[in-house]
């Protein structure tokens, strides 16, 4: 999912890098400005999290109202977010123990990564079962599968490539070149009013670009979204974030289809995230119940507990 092909890296190096070099972000919206407008929140009593705060399926956020407010617990979910749901498990736990083996001095990763995907795919889709409604279980299972080939043989071969580059490398350094990106990456957002265990899928370890995987259409909240996970990283960590990427992932013919949305991390979205957070913060912390929306998407959850 987050190793990037020679065609990106020639679109980074000579367009989106260049282009965030000529035009930097303003300074006022780095998160390390957290201390003063427009990066201070609303409130800091409210902790919110990033996808509540970008997903843009309700056109008057009424959906966030009902969750903070009414329903405070799980309701049943789509079969598109328990599918990302249970991409995200499987890939993440794939990356976990590629790297664990790896330090054990284990090369051959692909069958054991496999094994443990499987594993990972059963429980995930047997607990999802319980939340979404009419979710194709076997399908999405050998789609779960199709993705761990995917991923387990390019591990391998990563870890190939670089330990025949290298082969003097010890296990730190070859994972580190192996796995150039932190998976599962937790950052407390609350100088930014967000919660404090915000998870962003993985993060370029040398610092600069946060991705962000999405199953389904290409939505333009998607890149306000990974913007506020580099807001918050920046709060934390006082390192810029000039990048973002959000990699779809979806079924094509029988097989798979991977394809990265590589952007800048500019004032636009930056602003963007930063609007959407305040308004939801005053909304909530003022009580003030959103009224039903005109015209009410499709796929919103919330249709039975919202009139
Ligand atoms: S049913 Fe309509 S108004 Fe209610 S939460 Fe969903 S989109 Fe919003």
């Amino acid at each position: 999912m987050y190793y990037i092909d020679p065609l990106e890296v020639r679109k980074l190096t000579r367009d989106l890098l260049p282009s965030s070099r000529e035009h930097p972000v303003d300074e006022r919206l780095r998160g390390w400005n957290w201390f003063q407008s427009p990066l201070s929140p609303y409130s800091s009593e409210l902790a919110l999290g990033v996808w509540e705060i970008s997903s843009a399926v309700c056109p008057t956020r009424r959906d966030a109202w009902i969750r903070r407010k009414v329903l405070r617990k799980s309701i049943p979910t789509t079969p598109t977010l328990a599918k990302g749901i249970v991409i995200h498990r499987v890939v993440s736990s794939i990356f976990l123990l590629a790297k664990k083996l790896a330090y054990l001095g284990r090369y051959e990763l692909r069958d054991e990564l496999l094994r443990e995907a499987g594993r990972i795919i059963d429980s995930e889709i047997a607990s999802m079962k319980a939340y979404a409604r009419s979710l194709e279980e076997e399908r999405l299972g050998e789609f779960c599968h199709r993705i761990a080939k995917w991923e387990a043989t390019r591990i391998e071969s990563k870890l190939w490539e670089i330990k025949a580059k290298y082969p003097f490398l010890n296990e730190e350094s070859l994972v580190q070149l192996s796995f150039p990106f932190s998976t599962e990456l937790v950052l407390d957002g609350s100088l930014l009013g967000l919660s404090k265990y915000l998870r962003v899928d993985a993060a370029w370890m040398f610092g600069g670009i946060i991705f962000d995987i999405k199953t389904g259409w290409r939505e333009e909240w998607h890149r306000v979204q990974v913007a506020g996970y580099a807001l918050a990283f920046e709060s934390f960590f006082e390192r810029p974030i000039d990048i973002g990427c959000v990699v779809y992932v979806d079924e094509a013919a029988g097989s798979l289809r991977v394809d990265r949305d590589f952007f800048t991390i500019s004032d636009g979205l930056r602003a963007s995230f930063l609007e959407r957070r305040d308004e939801l913060q005053m909304m909530l912390m003022r009580d003030e119940e959103p009224k039903v929306a005109q015209r009410c998407p499709a796929n919103c959850l919330l249709r039975e507990y919202c009139q």
